[in-house]
């Protein structure tokens, strides 16, 4: 917990004076150097910008020219009962001392970096998560390893595409170990934080106070997760370290949560060695959203932020943003914040189209795929789509099914083998009669259907004209 100083002006008291004088803090803290058995080099990291600050009843403030909390919170954590107690021989008193940010007057409290929580985004629990086809078995592992962890699966290796889930999953085991026992030392970081925190310590000579800071902070926790571990790949020294605080929690019996982009064993100049340590636990993948799971997530958005949003809205955006649901939600908080600059107004289709003209952009709304033009010709011959695909022979559904085997032919350039397959058929001279019968009827108008109107409007639709 942070929280502030009270912003009185305090007076000293008398023999708290002589700490204002610059030498004789140095002394004081030399003396506190001495006591700890720390190095110069930490005392130059960590002691030398420290200065006295105020008292306050039996309270010792000592500002900190670090601007980082965290380091701050290291110092409060390793060095502070030195403080306490050389400060309190010099006073005659039992004291206690905090450490003050030098830009914000805030007082690091010790609880605040007992658990590193506080890298965990509050919005990212199993409570926010919309279960789907796509992500079931991963949720479904998530949660026994939460509810048991280092002792199902370990370690739990999460991949798929970027904006499909794996830091929101990853941080929902957190928060829900966290939850039920707040005492559980858990730590998330990025691949990134990881490498600069190897670096850091390789950059202070690897001295022994860093290597034992790196440690401190990796490998005594309960649960370590690194999000999208891809990028430690062939940094060597990062990737060394990371060997070695896997195998000392593993052995532990301590959780290990790993997301990427790529299932390991994809990773070419990845070693044997990671290669069967990460075969131990479990590996689960995410795949994009079907268009149930997008429009469950939208629809969730929507109510969270208390906005009515149509269902021809969301039908909307979950037809055109398909691969990325951070894309997908980003559209809907578009239309959200656009709504909010016209006093709240409930968006309608149009207003909801203007509002994502950057987002859904022409040319991927009208992409013209096999799905689309199933969709449009269904939806202009009035025929449904799992009529279509069944084996369903009535006049009235094999018309609309040889003009989607003409279009796909016509406009994607697929063979007649990969329509039948996307058709569900098994013989692909059925296509090829399809498409010479539409052909023909294109021509001559024989069935009386004005085929001709009908393949040029679907085709208009299709593509966006
Ligand atoms: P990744 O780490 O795979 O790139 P994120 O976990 O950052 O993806 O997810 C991107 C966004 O999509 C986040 O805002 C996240 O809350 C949301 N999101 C992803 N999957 C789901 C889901 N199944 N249910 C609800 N929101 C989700
Ligand atoms: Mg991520």
């Amino acid at each position: 917990m942070l929280h502030k100083l009270s912003g009185e002006i305090l007076k000293l008291p008398m023999n708290a004076e002589k700490f204002t004088n610059e030498e004789y803090w140095e002394e004081i803290k030399r003396k506190i150097q001495r006591e700890a058995a720390v190095s110069d080099i930490t005392y130059h990291l960590w002691f030398e910008n420290l200065e006295f600050c105020e008292v306050s009843g039996n309270t010792v403030y000592i500002r900190s020219e670090k601007e980082d909390e965290r380091a701050l919170g290291y110092l409060n954590n390793k060095f502070k009962l030195y403080f306490e107690t050389v400060i309190g021989e010099e006073l005659g008193q039992i004291i206690s001392v905090k450490f003050i940010l030098n830009n914000s007057n805030a007082v690091i409290e010790p609880e605040e970096t007992k658990v590193d929580n506080d890298t965990l985004n509050p919005d990212y629990t199993f409570e926010s998560f919309v279960v789907g086809n796509n992500n079931k078995m991963a949720h479904q592992v998530s949660v026994a390893v939460a509810e048991d962890p280092g002792k199902t699966w370990n370690p739990l290796y999460i991949y798929g595409g970027p904006g499909l889930g794996k830091t929101h999953l990853m941080q929902s085991i957190g928060h829900f170990i966290l939850k039920k026992d707040p005492s559980k030392k858990v730590i998330y970081v990025t691949s990134e934080q990881f490498t600069n925190d190897v670096i850091e310590s390789l950059r202070s000579g690897n001295s022994a106070d860093s290597m034992s800071k790196l440690r401190d902070k990796y490998r005594t926790v309960d649960v370590l997760m690194i999000d999208d571990i891809q990028f430690i790949i062939g940094k060597e020294a990062t990737q060394e370290e990371f060997f070695h605080t896997f195998n000392t929690l593993h052995d532990a019996g301590k959780q290990i949560i790993l997301s990427s982009d790529k299932n390991f064993k994809e990773f070419k100049s990845l070693d044997d060695r990671y290669i069967s340590r990460f075969a131990w636990g479990m590996t689960v993948d995410i795949t994009p959203p079907d268009y149930e799971t997008r429009s469950a997530i939208l629809k969730n958005d929507a109510e969270k932020y208390n906005i009515k949003i149509s269902e021809e809205i969301i039908d909307y955006i979950a037809s055109n943003i398909k691969s990325n649901i951070r894309e997908l939600e980003g559209a809907l908080n578009k239309i959200i914040a656009f709504s909010k600059l016209n006093n709240n107004m409930e968006p309608d289709m149009d207003f909801a189209k203007e509002a994502l003209k950057d987002f859904i952009y022409p040319s991927e709304s009208n992409m013209i795929t096999f799905d689309r033009i199933v969709d449009v010709v269904c939806q202009e011959c009035n025929a449904s789509k799992d009529a279509i695909m069944s084996n369903k022979r009535n006049a009235d559904i094999v018309y609309p099914r040889h003009i989607i085997m003409y279009l796909a032919y016509d406009m994607l350039g697929i063979t007649y083998q990969q329509i039948a397959h996307n058709l569900h058929r098994s013989d692909h001279t059925t296509v090829i009669s399809g498409c010479k019968k539409i052909e023909a009827d294109i021509n001559s108008n024989k069935s009386g259907k004005n085929t001709r109107e009908k393949v040029d409007r679907i085709k208009k639709i299709l593509s966006g004209s």
